[in-house]
């Protein structure tokens, strides 16, 4: 039994049913385990809305940045240069792995406040046509802002560049249509709104994509072609695959589906999202995304008065039975409310109440 509800955004609140999986022990090498492996990579195509004939998955070990690192690492090559659409620290660790690999690369990057523009970025590829990769990421996790991919997409096809999004924090709780938008590669992993545990995560490809990429990556480990390879066998993983987590994640698949797939999982995560935003700013905590940029995963707010003390308030919002999250801005005093996961509305009302009191206003 939980102790306490995570409001952060990964890892999350799993359900029990999610965690009780993990308690069986499985062999790598069994045909019923590699076959939960398989499972789960053609239900990933379904939730992304693609064909087995056009796209792929590949599932990776370790955190969401380590797939991040192999997508980068396999996908781009040393004549190639990417663009790096940034407005968080996301987005700016896609800049230090490029820097890290060694990538010849360029950064837009805006406020972290503001959405990514379109137009500013077909500008930028058209005085620069050696840009061949266009990398974003989707939900910036780190203010909660949602960018606006499908413009940003378009443009970049209109360009011919290859698109690399970081959905980590957005597959799975909002409608992708990656097979429309003609994505190239996007991430996301096992503890973010598919509602599995950490230790994996993955990357649906455009095969044709990923087939040029035999021998491109600066990494063993992080070689996502040689993972696909050995993978698209069987559904075995190179090297010692997590196999609680991969368990616990074909349930977590299981739930998504009964709960009538990403659309209504979608439909709860922004029920939680406005009545949490309303409530709170009745409460006088402003957000610091506008409604409009704002994503139904995770809000940032601003400390309510100057004397406010986050600490203290996380610990009595923790007594309640509630793990808050803090900002990551520094240019202003923020903490963040994730509202993902297996949350419910009876849950946002019971920290409104939790909130209300602490804050001395009547309930
Ligand atoms: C969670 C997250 C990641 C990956 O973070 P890890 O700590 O490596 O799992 C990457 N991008 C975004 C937008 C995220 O929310």
């Amino acid at each position: 039994m939980n102790r306490y509800k995570l409001l952060t955004p990964g890892p999350l609140t799993t359900t029990n049913t999610v965690r009780n999986v993990m308690n069986e022990d499985r062999c790598t090498w069994d045909d019923e385990y590699k076959q939960i492996t398989q499972t789960i990579r053609k239900q990933l195509l379904e939730i992304a809305g693609v064909t087995e004939e056009k796209y792929t998955t590949v599932l990776m070990q370790g955190s969401g940045s380590f797939v991040v690192e192999a997508v980068l690492t396999t996908a781009v090559q040393s004549s190639d240069k990417v663009l790096f659409i940034t407005n968080g620290a996301y987005g700016e660790r896609m800049v230090q792995m490029a820097n890290a690999i060694g990538i010849q690369h360029t950064q837009y990057e805006t406020p972290y406040g503001e959405a990514v523009n379109a137009s500013d970025i077909a500008t930028l590829l058209q005085q620069d046509p050696t840009i061949t990769h266009v990398a974003m990421v989707h939900c910036e996790t780190t203010t909660g802002i949602l960018n606006p991919i499908e413009e940003v997409i378009a443009v970049a096809k209109q360009h011919n560049a290859q698109v690399i999004i970081d959905a980590m924090s957005s597959f799975g709780g909002v409608p992708i249509d990656m097979e429309a938008l003609q994505i190239d590669y996007l991430v996301s992993s096992a503890n973010k709104c598919i509602q599995g545990v950490p230790g994996f995560g993955f990357v649906i490809a455009n095969i044709d994509r990923l087939s040029a990429c035999q021998g491109v990556a600066r990494s063993v480990s992080l070689d996502l072609y040689d993972q696909w390879q050995t993978m698209k066998v069987d559904g075995k993983w190179r090297f010692t695959s997590p196999t609680h987590v991969v368990a616990a994640f074909a349930q977590a698949l299981v739930e998504l589906e009964e709960e009538g797939g990403v659309a209504a999982r979608f439909t709860r995560y922004a029920a939680n999202n406005s009545y949490l935003r309303k409530e709170m700013q009745a409460m006088g905590f402003a957000p610091y995304i506008d409604e409009a940029d704002q994503s139904p995963i995770i809000t940032s707010y601003y400390y309510p008065t100057e004397s406010f003390e986050f600490t203290a308030f996380y610990e009595a919002i923790k007594q309640k039975g509630f793990v808050l999250y803090p900002g990551k801005l520094t240019d202003a005093d923020t903490f963040r409310i994730g509202n993902i996961g297996d949350i419910h509305l009876s849950d946002m009302e019971q920290l409104v109440g939790a909130i209300k009191e602490y804050m001395g206003v009547q309930v």
